[in-house]
C-alpha cells in the first residue's frame, strides 16, 4: 500500500477542534490518555494471547516507554500491545464509533457549544495528543502480523490523515507527537513527564519505562543514558489478590493516600461484579481530621477508571455522613474522562456509593458485633472520633436507617459509653415500651437531671445523649424496634404500667390536697410558665421544667441560641414535687408564694442548665428567703 490521504469523519473534525480549543488549559492530561490508551492495547493482547499464545511472538513483558528527542521535538509513547492492521488504524483513528457521538455532537451544537465541562465528559483519548503537538504519527503492528504489515499514520489534526505501509519489526504501537513550539519546553523534560506519569498513572499494573537521566560532573549537566528504568509503582495494590497483600502494605498504602501517619482503624477490599464492575479499597481512619465538622469538605475516595486516576475527593462515591472514609474506587465501566458533573447524574456511579456505603457499614458492624474485645474497644474508639458523623446518617440515608441506629452508642445512667439501643432494649423492664432518654449540655448535667429522679428510683435505664447532633438525630429517629424513643423532659412522665395502682392512687389524692396552693403557684408564675403542675417523676428535687410533647426542647433551644438561631418562642411548664419541703411550705399561711414560686422556677431552670433572664432578681429573693 503506497501512502493514501484520506479526510477523517465529520466528528472526528468536530472532536479535535473541540478538544484542542477547550482542553488547553489542562494540557498534561495528554499523557494520560496516551498511556491509557497504551495500557489497554497490552490488555488486549494479554487477552487474546489467552487463546492464542503465539501473539506474544517471545516477547511476554508487556511494557509502556516514554522518550523524547530535543532536536526534533518529538515526544514518543511506546506500547508492545495489540498494535492495530491498516484497516483498524483507519477506522480507530479517523473515525469515531462511540455509541452516543452523535448526540454527545449533536449538544454541542448547541449553547453549550464551549463549554469545556460538556467536553470533559467524552473520553478524548487518541485526539488530546493534538492538545501539545501539531503532528501526530502512529507507527504500529498488529500482533500476530508479519514485520512487512506494519502501518504509519499520520495528520496534521486539522482535515486529513495519511496512512501508509511500512516494515516494522517491534510489535505493538509508537504514537511520535511533534510538539507544537510553545509546549517543547515544557514536556521535553524528563522531570515533567515523570512527574505527570506519577500523578495520573502510579497505579497503572503495567510498567512505564524511561530512560535514566543521571548528571554528569563534567558537562554540568544532566544527561540520558542508554538504560531503562521504571517511573511508576507499576503494581495497582487494590488490584492485586486479597491473600498476596499483606496489612504492612495495606497499612503503607493508606499512609500514603491519607497523608495519616497513624495506621487505619479497619479496611475493607473487595472486588464487585455485576451489573457495574468496580474495585474497592476503603479505609477506616483511627482518629478524626481537624476539618471534620465541615460538612463541605470533600470525601476522601479517589477515584480511578481502569487503574488511571481520575480525581481525588470524588464525594459522589461516599455519602456525606461517611465523609471520614478514605481509598480507592476503581471502576470498569465509566469512562476515563468522567466529570464531577457527570459523576452526580451516573447510574453507575449511584450503584457504586450504594455499594461502597453497605461495605462500610457492614466493615463497622463487624467490629461493633464481634465477640473479640480487641474489636469491641476499636469499635468504641471509632465511636468516640467520628460516632457524631456517623449520626447525620439517621435523616440522610434513609435506606439504612436500621443498620445505622445499630451502630449507634450511648451513655446512659447505667455505663458511661458504649451502650447500644439493642443493649438498651435488652434490658427493659417488664411493661416497658419506651426507650427512655434525656438530651443535656454535658454528661455531668445529664446525670444530675432531676426528671431522672423517678427512672433511678425505679431502676430504669434513660440514655444520657450528651452530643450536639443528638436533638437532630432525635427528630429522625423516634423509634427503635417497635419502642418509641421517649424523652424523658418532654410531656408528662407516663410510666404506664410501670406504676403499681396503689402509686397512682396516692399520686392523685397528694396532688388533690394540693390543688388550692396550685392554683397560687399558677398565679405567681402566670407570665413565665404555661401550666404548673404536680408530678410524681421526682423524688428528691422540689421541681423541674418540662416541655410540651411538640414543643423544642430547652436543651435545642440554648443550641440554636447558642448558634446564633432565632428559637421559636414557648413557655415551658413547672412540674413541682408536692411532697419536698420548700413546696410544702406555700401552703404555710402568710408564705411569700411570689418569691417562694420564682425561686423554684429558676432553679428548676439552672438545674437543667439554662440561663436566667434576671439573675440579680433571682439573689434578692434569696436573700429575702434567707433573712426571713
Ligand atoms: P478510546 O480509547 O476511548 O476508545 P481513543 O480515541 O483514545 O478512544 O482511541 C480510539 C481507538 O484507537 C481505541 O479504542 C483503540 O482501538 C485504538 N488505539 C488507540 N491507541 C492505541 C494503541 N496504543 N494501541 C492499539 N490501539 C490503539
Amino acid at each position: 500500500m503506497s501512502k493514501q490521504t484520506h479526510a477523517f469523519q465529520a466528528e472526528v473534525k468536530q472532536i479535535l477542534h473541540l478538544v484542542t480549543h477547550s482542553l488547553y488549559s489542562n494540557k498534561e492530561i495528554f499523557l494520560r490518555e496516551l498511556v491509557s490508551n497504551a495500557s489497554d492495547a497490552c490488555d488486549k493482547l494479554r487477552f487474546e494471547a489467552l487463546d492464542n499464545g503465539a501473539l506474544y511472538e517471545d516477547a511476554p513483558n508487556l511494557d509502556v516507554r516514554v522518550w523524547f528527542d530535543t532536536e526534533a521535538k518529538t515526544l514518543t509513547i511506546r506500547d508492545n500491545g495489540i498494535g492495530m492492521s491498516a484497516e483498524e488504524a483507519a477506522s480507530h483513528l479517523g473515525t469515531i464509533a462511540k455509541s452516543g457521538t452523535r448526540e454527545f455532537m449533536a449538544k454541542l451544537e448547541g449553547e453549550q457549544k464551549k463549554d469545556a465541562n460538556l467536553i470533559g465528559q467524552f473520553g478524548v483519548g487518541f485526539y488530546s495528543g493534538f492538545i501539545v503537538a501539531d503532528r501526530i504519527t502512529v507507527e504500529t503492528r498488529r500482533a500476530g502480523l508479519d514485520a512487512s504489515q506494519g502501518v504509519r499514520w499520520s495528520s496534521e489534526g486539522t482535515g486529513e490523515y495519511e496512512l501508509e505501509n511500512i516494515t516494522r519489526v517491534p510489535r505493538g504501537t509508537d504514537v511520535i507527537l511533534h510538539l507544537r513550539d510553545e509546549e517543547a519546553d515544557e514536556f521535553l523534560k524528563t522531570w515533567k513527564l515523570k512527574s505527570v506519569i506519577g500523578k495520573y498513572s502510579d497505579h497503572i499494573s503495567l510498567p512505564i519505562l524511561m530512560k535514566k537521566e543521571v548528571w554528569d560532573d563534567e558537562k554540568k549537566a544532566q544527561v540520558t543514558k542508554d538504560e531503562w528504568e521504571t517511573v511508576n509503582k507499576a503494581a495497582a495494590l487494590w488490584s492485586r489478590a486479597k491473600s498476596d497483600i499483606t496489612d504492612a502494605e495495606y497499612t503503607d498504602f493508606y499512609k500514603q493516600i491519607s497523608y495519616d501517619t497513624e495506621a487505619p482503624l479497619t479496611y475493607t477490599h473487595n472486588r464487585v461484579e455485576g451489573r457495574s464492575e468496580y474495585t474497592q479499597l476503603l479505609y477506616v481512619p483511627a482518629k478524626a481530621p481537624m476539618d471534620m465538622w465541615n460538612r463541605d469538605k470533600r470525601g476522601g475516595v479517589k477515584l480511578y477508571v481502569k487503574r488511571v486516576f481520575i480525581m481525588d475527593d470524588a464525594e459522589a462515591l461516599m455519602p456525606v455522613y461517611l465523609r471520614f472514609v478514605k481509598g480507592v474506587i476503581d471502576s470498569a465501566d465509566l469512562p476515563l474522562n468522567v466529570s464531577r458533573e457527570l459523576l452526580q447524574e451516573s447510574r453507575d456511579v449511584k450503584a457504586i456509593r450504594e455499594g461502597s456505603t453497605k461495605r462500610v457499614l457492614g466493615m463497622l458492624e463487624s467490629l461493633a458485633d464481634s465477640e473479640s474485645a480487641d474489636d469491641k474497644a476499636k469499635y468504641q474508639k471509632f465511636w468516640n472520633e467520628f460516632g457524631a458523623v456517623l449520626k447525620e446518617g439517621i435523616g440522610e440515608d434513609f435506606a439504612n436507617r436500621e443498620r445505622l441506629a445499630k451502630l449507634f452508642r450511648f451513655a446512659s445512667t447505667h455505663a458511661d459509653e458504649g451502650v447500644s439501643l439493642a443493649d438498651y432494649v435488652s434490658r427493659m423492664k417488664e411493661g416497658q415500651d419506651a426507650i427512655y432518654l434525656i438530651a443535656a449540655d454535658s454528661l455531668a448535667a445529664a446525670k444530675s437531671s432531676p426528671q431522672l429522679e423517678i427512672f433511678r428510683k425505679k431502676g430504669l435505664e434513660v440514655l444520657l445523649l450528651v452530643d450536639r447532633v443528638d436533638e437532630w438525630m432525635l427528630s429522625h429517629l423516634y423509634e427503635f424496634e417497635g419502642h418509641a424513643l421517649q424523652s424523658v423532659a418532654k410531656g408528662g412522665v407516663d410510666l404506664g404500667k410501670l406504676q403499681d395502682e396503689e402509686e397512682k392512687k396516692a399520686a392523685e389524692a397528694v396532688a388533690e390536697a394540693f390543688k388550692p396552693t396550685l392554683d397560687r403557684l399558677k398565679e405567681a408564675l402566670k407570665d413565665r410558665a404555661k401550666d404548673v403542675r404536680v408530678t410524681s417523676r421526682l423524688v428528691d428535687s422540689p421541681a423541674c421544667i418540662v416541655v410540651e410533647e411538640g414543643d423544642m426542647s430547652s436543651h435545642l433551644a440554648r443550641l440554636l441560641k447558642q448558634a446564633g438561631q432565632e428559637a421559636p418562642k414557648s413557655q415551658p411548664i413547672l412540674e413541682v414535687n408536692a411532697e419536698h419541703a420548700l413546696v410544702k411550705r406555700l401552703a404555710v399561711e402568710g408564705a411569700p408564694v411570689d418569691d417562694l414560686a420564682n425561686i423554684l422556677f429558676d432553679q428548676a431552670l439552672l438545674a437543667e442548665g439554662g440561663q436566667l433572664d434576671d439573675p440579680a432578681g433571682y439573689v434578692a429573693r434569696v436573700n429575702r428567703l434567707l433573712v426571713a
